[in-house]
C-alpha cells in the first residue's frame, strides 16, 4: 500500500500544483508569455493603488534586442478615463499590455501608477489591480458558474448572477439544461468566441479591478455579438482607468483618447473626431475597416438568402 501510495500522492502534488498554477494566471496569460526572467526585487513593496492613473514613459522595449518593438512611447491613462490603442498588425500594442503585467519590462523608461514605478512593486499586488478580459478566454474545464467565480471566490451566488446580467451573458446561462452548473471547457459545452468573451467580463466585473485591460478579439464577431459585447464592455470600463488595445475600431469612437501606434512608436493621438478629421492614418485605418465591414455583411446576407 505504501508503495502504491507514493506515486498517488506525487501524483495528487503534480495535479495540485497545475491547478494552483491555472488558478495563480490570469487568464492564461500568463502561462502564454511567461518570462521567469521577472522577479520581484528583494525590497519590493506592495502597490498601493489611489486613483489608479497609468503613465508610460518613454518606454523602449524589445523582445530581442536585435529587433526593438516600441521605440519611445508615452502616454498617460488618467484616473477613470479611457485610452484606445489602435494601429497595424503586428504594431506592438499587445506588447504595451504585456509590459504593463510586467510579464517583460522595458529596456529603457518606465511605467508608473500611481507615481510607482510598476519594476518596483510586488507582482502580485501589481496583478491584483489588473483586469484582463483577453482576445482569446480559456474557459477551465468547470461549471460555467466557476468559470465566472473565478475573479473572486468568495462571491455570493447572487453577485456571481449580477456579474452575468451586467456581462449580458445571463439569459444564455439560464436557458441552459443546468444553469450555471453546466459543465464547459474541452469537456463540456463548448462556447463561441463571444460567449466566452462575456463570460471573462463576466469574471472581471466580479474582480472589480481599478484598472483594466481589454485586449480586443481579432477574429470577426457578427455585428450583433458585437454591439452586445461592446455593450457590457462599457459597462464594466465605467469609471475604471481603462486601456483597450483596439482591433476593431467600432469600440474607439467613445474613447477619451486614441493613440495610432505605427511600427512601435505613437504616431497620432486625439478623439475620434479629431483624428477623423485629419485625415491621417487613423482615418484611413477607419475607412478600410468600415468598407471590410460592409463587405463582409454584404456577404452574410447573400448567404443568408442562398
Ligand atoms: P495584432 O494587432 O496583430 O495583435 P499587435 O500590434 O498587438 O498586433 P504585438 O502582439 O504587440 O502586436 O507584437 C508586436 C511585434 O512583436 C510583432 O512583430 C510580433 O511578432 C513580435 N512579438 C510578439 N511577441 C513576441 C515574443 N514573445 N517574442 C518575440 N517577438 C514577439
Amino acid at each position: 500500500l505504501v508503495q502504491l501510495s507514493m506515486p498517488l500522492n506525487f501524483m495528487g502534488m503534480i495535479y495540485r500544483e497545475i491547478k494552483q498554477a491555472l488558478i495563480d494566471i490570469d487568464d492564461m496569460f500568463r502561462i502564454l508569455h511567461r518570462n521567469p526572467e521577472i522577479a520581484d526585487r528583494p525590497d519590493a513593496a506592495p502597490l498601493a493603488v489611489g486613483t489608479a492613473a497609468v503613465r508610460f514613459e518613454d518606454v523602449h522595449f524589445a523582445y530581442n534586442l536585435d529587433r526593438p518593438i516600441l521605440r519611445g512611447v508615452s502616454f498617460a491613462v488618467p484616473s477613470g478615463k479611457t485610452v484606445a490603442i489602435v494601429g497595424p498588425s503586428g504594431a506592438g500594442k499587445s506588447t504595451l499590455s504585456r509590459l504593463l503585467f510586467r510579464f517583460y519590462e522595458p529596456q529603457s523608461g518606465r511605467i508608473t501608477i500611481d507615481g510607482q514605478d510598476i519594476a518596483a512593486v510586488r507582482q502580485d499586488s501589481l496583478r491584483a489591480a489588473i483586469g484582463m478580459v483577453p482576445q482569446d478566454t480559456v474557459l477551465f474545464n468547470d461549471t460555467i458558474g466557476y468559470n465566472i467565480r473565478y475573479g473572486r471566490w468568495e462571491a455570493s451566488d447572487a453577485e456571481v448572477r449580477e456579474a452575468a446580467r451586467l456581462a449580458q451573458i445571463d439569459r444564455f446561462i439560464e436557458a441552459l439544461p443546468e444553469g450555471y452548473d453546466t459543465p464547459v471547457g474541452e469537456r463540456g459545452l463548448k462556447l463561441s468566441g463571444g460567449e466566452k468573451q462575456r463570460v471573462a467580463i463576466a469574471r472581471t466585473i466580479l474582480k472589480g479591478p481599478p484598472i483594466l485591460v481589454l485586449d480586443e478579439a481579432t477574429s470577426a464577431l457578427d455585428s450583433f455579438t458585437e454591439r452586445e459585447i461592446q455593450h457590457a464592455l462599457d459597462r464594466v470600463a465605467q469609471g475604471r482607468t481603462t486601456l483597450v488595445i483596439a482591433h476593431r475600431l467600432s469600440t474607439v469612437v467613445n474613447a477619451d483618447e486614441i493613440l495610432v501606434l505605427d511600427r512601435g512608436a505613437i504616431v497620432e493621438r486625439g478623439t475620434h473626431g479629431a483624428l477623423l478629421a485629419r485625415g491621417g492614418t487613423y482615418a484611413a485605418l477607419w475607412n478600410r475597416q468600415r468598407e471590410a465591414d460592409a463587405a463582409r455583411e454584404a456577404l452574410k446576407r447573400a448567404e443568408d438568402r442562398e
